[in-house]
C-alpha cells in the first residue's frame, strides 16, 4: 500500500472516531491531576449548554450548584486518594440556562510514565428523567402522612420517613443507630417471623400492635436484592388509635342500646320482645334435650282499682316492688322474669315440670302476700296476684308439627287460660293448665 493511501486510511479512522465521540449520548472527557478538563467531546454542549472550548480549564465542580459541589467533592476526593476507577457517581449540574441536569459519571485513572496519577478519563450520562423520578419518589416517601420504614435482617432501622420519625419520637434519637430488638423487644418476633415467611415466599400478614399509648396496624413487604434474597422489610405503620377508640365507644353504645331493647324501663326486668325470643330458644333446648319447660303468667289483682285509689305514681311504685319480689323469688339463675304486659309478668322455668312450677308460683304468690302492701280497693285489703302455670314436655312435640313461635304462643295461651281461671275462681291463687301442652 502506498504512503498516501495509508495516510488516507488513518485520516478516515480518526474521522470515524471523532464521529463516534461526538454523535453519542455520552459526554467523553479528560481531566488533569487537578481535576481540570483537558479534553471534551462536543456532547457537552447538549448536556451543559456550553461548547467544549468553554469547558477546558474548568473543573466539574464549576458546573454544580452550591451544596452539590461540596457533596460530590467529598465522594470524589476519596476516589482520587485511592487512585481508583469509579462508576455511577450521580451529581446535579446547572446548565448555562440555569436548569438542572442530573448526570451519572464514570471514569478511569490515567498515569504518566513514572506511574504518577496525571488525570482521569471518563464519561457523563444524562439521567435527568430517572433522577427526577427518584427525587419525586423520595419526596413522596418522605412526606406521606403514613409512617414508613425499612428494617434490615439485623433489625436495624435503615430508612424512615418524617412520619416514622414522629412516631418513634425521642425513643429513637436522630442520627443514632436504631435496633428494633431493643426499641420494641416485645414485637421483634413479629419482624423475625416476617423475614422467615418472606424467605419461604409466603404473604406477610398485617399485624396490630400497641406501642406506648398508640395502636398501630403494621404491614411488612419484603425488600429483595438483585439475586432475589430478602435483605429487608419495608414496613407501613397506620395509626389506628382513634379508630379503636371509636369502636370501643360504639361497642358501649351498642351495649346501652341492647339494654334498652331488651329491658323494660320501669321495672328493669326483661321486656316482652326479649322474652318471646327467650321462650323460643328455651323450647328448642327443651325439645333437643328432652326436658320439661314451664311458664308462669302472673297478673296483679284489681290493679286498675289500685291506680284509681292510690294514684298512678303509687301504681308505678307497686309495679317495681312486685318486679323486685318476683326476681328475688326465682329458684334458679336460668329462670327468666319479665314484664310481659302492663301489670302482667312472665317467668320461664327451663327444666321444670308442672309440679315444680306450681311450687315456684306458690312461693311467688305468697311472697307478694307477705309484702302486705295496702290495697284499699281490694276485698283482701292488700295487694295480691294470680298466677297461671303451663308446662311443655319436649318429648311430646316435634318441630315438624308446628313452627317454634306457634308452640311458644300456644304455651303462653295455655298459661293465660289458667290465669283467667284463677281470676274467675276468686284471684290471689295459682292455677295450672289442666293438661301439659301438646300440639293440638
Ligand atoms: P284483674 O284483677 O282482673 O287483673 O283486674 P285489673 O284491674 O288488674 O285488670 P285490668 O286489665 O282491668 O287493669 C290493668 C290496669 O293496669 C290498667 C292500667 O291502668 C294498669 N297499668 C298498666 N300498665 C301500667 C303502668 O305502667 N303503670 C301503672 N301505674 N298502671 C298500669
Ligand atoms: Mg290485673
Ligand atoms: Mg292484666
Amino acid at each position: 500500500m502506498s504512503e498516501k493511501r495509508r495516510t488516507d486510511h488513518r485520516d478516515e479512522d480518526v474521522k470515524h472516531l471523532f464521529e463516534l465521540l461526538n454523535n453519542n449520548s455520552d459526554w467523553v472527557w479528560e481531566v488533569d491531576a487537578q481535576g481540570r478538563y483537558t479534553w471534551s467531546s462536543d456532547v457537552v454542549t447538549e448536556l451543559l449548554g456550553v461548547p467544549p472550548e468553554e469547558v477546558i480549564g474548568k473543573t466539574p465542580f464549576d458546573f454544580m450548584p452550591p451544596g452539590e459541589a461540596e457533596r460530590v467533592a467529598g465522594a470524589f476526593g476519596a476516589i482520587v486518594m485511592e487512585k481508583r476507577a469509579f462508576s455511577g457517581l450521580v451529581n446535579r449540574n446547572q446548565r448555562a440556562d440555569g436548569t438542572i441536569v442530573v448526570l451519572e459519571t464514570s471514569g478511569i485513572p490515567l498515569f504518566d510514565d513514572n506511574g504518577e496519577l496525571c488525570g482521569y478519563r471518563g464519561i457523563d450520562r444524562n439521567i435527568s428523567t430517572l433522577g427526577e423520578r427518584v427525587l419525586q419518589l423520595e419526596t413522596i416517601y418522605e412526606t406521606t402522612p403514613v409512617a414508613l420504614c425499612m428494617i434490615d435482617r439485623q433489625g436495624r432501622l435503615v430508612m424512615s420517613n418524617k412520619a416514622m420519625a414522629k412516631l418513634l419520637g425521642e425513643r429513637a434519637p436522630h442520627g443514632a443507630e436504631i435496633h428494633f430488638q431493643s426499641l420494641m423487644p416485645e414485637y421483634w418476633h413479629f419482624f423475625r417471623t416476617d423475614f422467615e415467611l418472606a424467605d419461604g415466599g409466603e404473604t406477610l400478614p398485617s399485624r396490630e400492635l400497641g406501642w406506648f399509648d398508640r395502636c398501630y396496624d403494621i404491614q411488612s413487604v419484603p425488600v429483595r436484592d438483585a439475586m432475589d434474597n430478602v435483605i429487608g422489610l419495608s414496613v407501613t405503620w397506620v395509626d389506628i388509635t382513634e379508630r379503636r377508640h371509636a369502636e370501643q365507644k360504639l361497642a358501649s353504645a351498642n351495649k346501652v342500646l341492647q339494654q334498652y331493647a331488651q329491658h323494660d324501663h320501669l321495672t328493669g326486668l326483661f321486656n316482652r320482645r326479649y322474652m318471646d325470643e327467650c321462650l323460643v330458644a328455651e323450647i328448642t333446648r327443651a325439645m333437643q334435650d328432652d326436658f320439661p319447660l314451664s311458664v308462669c303468667l302472673a297478673d296483679i289483682d284489681y290493679f286498675k282499682n289500685y291506680n284509681d285509689t292510690h294514684g298512678h305514681q303509687a301504681g308505678d311504685d307497686c309495679l317495681r316492688i312486685v318486679a323486685k319480689t318476683l326476681t328475688s323469688s326465682r329458684l334458679r339463675s336460668g329462670d327468666n322474669v319479665s314484664r310481659y304486659g302492663g301489670e302482667e309478668f312472665l317467668i320461664i322455668l327451663p327444666g321444670t315440670d308442672l309440679v315444680q312450677a306450681l311450687g315456684v308460683a306458690e312461693v311467688v304468690r305468697s311472697n307478694i302476700n307477705a309484702l302486705a302492701l295496702p290495697h284499699h280497693a281490694s276485698p283482701t285489703g292488700y295487694l295480691t296476684i294470680s298466677i297461671g302455670v303451663a308446662t311443655l314436655h319436649g318429648k311430646q312435640i316435634s318441630i315438624e308439627d308446628k313452627p317454634l313461635h306457634m308452640i311458644a304462643s300456644g304455651l303462653i295461651h295455655l298459661a293465660d287460660t289458667a290465669l283467667y281461671a284463677a281470676k274467675k275462681q276468686g284471684r290471689n291463687q295459682v292455677v295450672s293448665a289442666r293438661d301439659a301442652y301438646t300440639v293440638p
